[in-house]
């Protein structure tokens, strides 16, 4: 076989090659396009990152109102869903954040304080959520209702965090109070004491 003739069947592989890997990265990009709204609408929680970035996206809600941007704030931060917390809940949390630093644990809000008209807004997203207001207020209170609004909620991330405060809350007055929020605590002053009281199953269930 000729030299000349060698190097065109090289280039012209190589372009098969090229052309190959470009269509496979078209069709991984693709694939990824169509999942992306799928995975960020599946972990629907009031406080998780995926509607806080929606809500940033979609709704009206600024700083201001309590939005917190993809759960980078922590306890002792300067920002209005945590300025906005009851004191005695921020003080408890941020003593709790201490404890689990030194586990090697860290606390973050997802969300604190919430202004009247956030939480509307977040209901109104879980109720296209979750098609109907039936479900949409088993993880989403009115801002007549919500503790987030009255500045006595935190809803603790990431997942190890809440984990953590799940277990050592009460040592600090921090107790969950919702079966199906982990991530949700309360300031439970006796717990302390007396441990935490029982859990609700849902938000509903504590509106009975
Ligand atoms: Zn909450």
């Amino acid at each position: 076989m000729n030299t000349a003739l060698a190097r065109s069947r090289r280039r012209r592989a190589a372009t098969a090659v090229t052309a190959t890997l470009v269509v496979a990265l078209i069709a991984l990009i693709l694939t990824v396009q169509q999942a992306l709204p799928t995975a960020s609408a599946a972990p629907l929680s009031p406080g998780s990152a995926a509607v806080a970035d929606s809500t940033a996206a979609a709704g009206s809600a600024t700083a201001a109102d309590g939005l917190i941007d993809g759960g980078r704030v922590t306890v002792f931060d300067d920002v209005p869903a945590v300025t906005g917390l009851d004191d005695a809940l921020r003080a408890a949390l941020q003593r709790a954040a201490r404890a689990a630093a030194s586990d090697g644990v860290e606390l973050r809000l997802n969300s604190g304080w919430r202004s009247a008209a956030y939480q509307r807004q977040l209901l109104q997203e879980a109720e296209a959520e979750y098609g109907s207001i039936e479900e949409a207020s088993r993880w989403v209170a009115t801002a007549d209702t919500s503790e987030h609004v009255t500045g006595d909620a935190a809803d603790v991330g990431p997942r190890r965090g809440a984990e953590w405060l799940g277990h050592h809350g009460a040592d600090f007055g921090l107790c969950r109070v919702y079966a199906n929020e982990p991530w949700h605590f309360e300031l439970r002053a006796d717990a302390a004491t007396d441990g935490c009281p029982r859990m609700y199953a849902d938000a509903t269930e504590r509106r009975r």
